[in-house]
């Protein structure tokens, strides 16, 4: 095994809350795919092999906790459209599910990997990848054999709306029995989007009980559009994460902030819908553990960058650029319940990000540049 110091590092960001957070002058060494050591360049270790980062600042790579990339189609003229004047609403889904249904497996997964290929340009190492453009029991099960031969972190999303033509409780009860038997396989997560128009709380409820039953973990779309139960659910069933979390009341904050539930903010959909942005200074302030995410999707968020999710929610959510690359690697990795991503220190996995700038701030300060000069993970 070689081991290889990273030295001249002029500024290591570690995404680490609990430890050295941030490190100037810094050096890391990485061992078999692993960190082995990072602190200051003055006492760094003797290596098999050194490469100078020239000043630049290191981060782990992005953790993009939540996305949906398995699909076909277009949208260009809903986007079109909406920007002419025309508001959201759930059910531009549809659109994506007729055409996603149409495509053959080998388009599917060559689209999807072509966008985790996008993502990784702009520093992205771990991405979670949602089912729910399927909406048939088969449809849904290779949409997540497709995404669980590309990610570790699949989420069955059957529950993402009701199909064209569908009485809501026959498909909540597919969704329940045979669609979650043939999906649960190929998944890790569970998740429905609690919405008015998509599905309600006894709904929301039914359907993740019915995933964790058959071992998968709860995760929520909510409270992104209106002011609903989602984030009151994820945290009574103990979901890793809840969605958007757009609209929410003072009892929802203060849920979030009391539990392990992680409030996922996914800017992206709110600029792609020219909608109100969520407050991360309240749920931060409240002391919520927030995330951020793409949302990367065709209908409400065709973004596949976290650094255009970071400028953001700097410039429109109130949030710090050290909070905002902070939820874009730990936050993200918090609502997956990952240990071994999203931070830089002894023992977890080397995914890093070189900046060609001298501080993660610049991911903010010079929005929509291309600062990701490469990429190891
Ligand atoms: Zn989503």
């Amino acid at each position: 095994m070689t081991a290889k110091l990273i030295d001249g590092i002029g500024l290591l960001y570690t995404g680490d809350p609990t430890g050295a957070e941030e490190i100037e002058h810094a050096a890391m060494v990485v061992e078999d795919g692993r960190v082995v050591w990072t602190g200051s360049a003055a006492e760094a270790p003797d290596a098999d092999e050194r490469e100078d980062a020239g000043g630049r600042c290191v981060i782990p790579g992005f953790v993009d906790s939540h996305a949906h990339l398995v699909f076909a189609g277009d949208r260009t003229p809903e986007f079109d459209a909406r920007m002419s004047g025309q508001p959201y609403t759930a059910g531009g889904i549809r659109t994506t599910v007729a055409a996603t249904r149409a495509a053959g497996d080998a388009e599917l997964a060559t689209r999807a990997a072509a966008l985790i290929a996008e993502m990784r340009r702009q520093g992205t190492t771990t991405v979670e990848i949602k089912s729910g453009y399927g909406l048939t029991v088969e449809d849904e099960r290779r949409s997540l054999e497709i995404a669980s031969g590309l990610v570790d972190d699949t989420t069955y999303l059957g529950a993402h709306v009701v199909p064209a033509g569908t009485d809501a409780d026959d498909y909540v009860r597919l969704v329940t029995g045979e669609m979650l038997a043939a999906c649960a396989p190929y998944a890790k997560w569970v998740d429905v989007f609690c919405e008015r128009g998509a599905f309600d709380g006894d709904q929301t409820r039914e359907i993740l009980r019915a995933g964790i039953k058959a071992g998968l973990q709860p995760r929520v779309h909510a409270n992104q559009l209106t002011e609903g139960p989602g984030v009151r659910i994820a945290v009574e069933l103990g979901a890793a994460s809840a969605d958007h979390c757009t609209h929410l009341s003072d009892a929802d904050v203060e849920a979030l902030a009391a539990s392990d539930t992680v409030a996922t903010l996914l800017p992206g959909a709110e600029f792609s819908t020219r909608s109100p942005y969520p407050d991360a200074r309240r749920l931060i302030d409240a002391g919520a553990t927030v995330a951020i995410a793409t949302d990367c999707n065709p209908g409400s968020s065709f973004t596949s960058s976290m650094p255009f999710c970071i400028a953001l929610a700097v410039r429109e959510m109130r949030m710090t650029p050290l909070e905002a690359v902070r939820a874009a690697t730990y936050g993200g990795a918090r609502a997956l319940r990952r240990d071994d991503v999203g931070v830089l220190r002894p023992g977890s996995r080397a995914d890093y990000a070189v900046l060609d700038a001298p501080s993660y701030v610049h991911l903010a300060y010079r929005p929509g540049v291309p600062l990701v000069t490469s990429v190891s993970s």
